[in-house]
């Protein structure tokens, strides 16, 4: 069997040359190599990022990132918003109530988007200012959902509230242009479109945010953002940085500036586009609808008769391809191929072939080889 293909979205695939970075001799994070490296970190995430401020990095999963945006920007009692298109939206609501926010939830049904026009329509039923803040996902990585971002940043922002983004498994595969949209805060980790290891928390703070950070009464010292702008003001962290990460990271940064952001989100539609008509020949249906699909990961049906466990452990034993199943109400309902960061037609070809093979073995009788063909052509076109 050849090398497992690791397609779940997150952690993602990471390029051996990324591998190698995170491989290399150990320096003083107090020394000058550290600024250096700090310094070239911070000029590849704010092109990444869209954002003329420094990003502050802290060791971390996303969802801890989440969890410093809610600390550093808010008081106890403050009335959020939080969108709710999948898991990961209502994990942002969560942590928000678990620090003693009121939070009100704009939930859609699984594989549909938050417009700006149902932003629009919740927020004008408030008087300005009703909401202290929104909480969006900008990719929700459970259904494979792409927010207008850019739309709902506007719609909230009118309506007086700080944006406050999940942007985890967005930032690096799709734009994001933090600066330009007026996005308060958008958190984001290493291991997704950003193709490093696990480890890291990024997180775009803007001119704005600044003073709510400075005017929030929720208790922080870990993820003072404060602390950890002074410390960045001499290029460094204000507690011992995951150095190997930080080594990766940078070159991960190179690997994308070297293909080109705007090649990067273009490879990542193509992907995308290729996938789903190649889903669609197999006769599977997808979760999201075409206009809010995610270019970044795609959510399957399962079709009835077949279990999403068996499916799922097929293609893993007997082709290497390891796929993700669904997550809350959506497991044993569909299963999540990831697209982003590291991915090459090659791998979406290998992971349509041996979806193909895997429900005709399961007693799916479409042609095994059409999901491959189809997306052959889709990239040829
Ligand atoms: C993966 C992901 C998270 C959680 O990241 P962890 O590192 O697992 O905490 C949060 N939000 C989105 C949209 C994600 O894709």
């Amino acid at each position: 069997m050849d090398e497992e293909l690791l397609l779940i979205p997150g952690p993602t695939m990471v390029p051996a040359a990324v591998r190698a970075a995170v491989g290399r001799r150990m320096i003083n994070h107090r020394g000058p190599s550290f600024t250096q490296l700090y310094r070239e970190v911070q000029a590849g995430l704010r092109r990444v990022l869209g954002t003329a401020e420094d990003v502050l990095v802290f060791p971390s999963a996303g969802t801890g990132v989440m969890e410093s945006a809610v600390v550093n920007l808010f008081s106890p009692g403050d009335r959020v918003l939080a969108c709710v298109m999948g898991e990961f939206g209502e994990r942002f609501a969560r942590i928000a109530e678990a620090f003693g926010l009121r939070v009100e939830r704009l939930v859609v049904p699984p594989g549909r988007a938050v417009t700006a026009e149902l932003l629009a329509e919740r927020l004008g039923a408030e008087p300005a200012g009703g909401f202290r803040g929104v909480l969006l996902t900008h990719n929700e990585t459970s259904t494979g959902v792409l927010l207008d971002l850019a739309a709902a940043t506007r719609v909230a922002r009118e309506a007086g509230a700080l944006v406050v983004v999940d942007g985890v498994s967005s930032a690096g595969g799709v734009e994001v242009d933090c600066d330009g949209w007026g996005v308060d805060v958008l958190v984001t980790a290493s291991q997704k479109a950003l193709m490093t290891p696990p480890g890291l928390g990024l997180v775009a703070v803007s001119r704005r945010a600044w003073e709510a950070v400075e005017a929030a009464r929720l208790p922080r010292y870990y993820w003072d953002y404060r602390q950890a702008r002074r410390s960045g003001e001499k290029g460094q962290t204000p507690y011992t940085p995951a150095v190997a990460l930080w080594f990766g990271l940078r070159e991960a940064l190179r690997l994308l500036e070297e293909e080109g952001l705007p090649a990067v989100y273009a490879r990542h539609r193509r992907l995308a586009g290729a996938f789903r008509a190649g889903i669609r020949a197999l006769g599977l249906g997808l979760l999201a609808e075409d206009a809010v699909a995610s270019p970044l990961v795609t959510a399957v049906e399962v079709p009835p008769g077949i279990e999403a466990a068996a499916l799922i452990r097929r293609l893993r034993e007997r082709f290497g391809v390891v796929v993700a199943g669904g997550q809350g109400e959506l497991a044993g309902r569909i299963f999540r191929v990831a697209h982003m960061g590291a991915a090459r037609e090659e791998h979406v070809l290998r992971a349509l072939a041996a979806l193909g093979e895997t429900l005709a073995d399961l007693g799916w009788t479409k042609g095994p080889a059409e999901g491959r063909r189809a997306a052959e052509e889709a990239l040829s076109a």
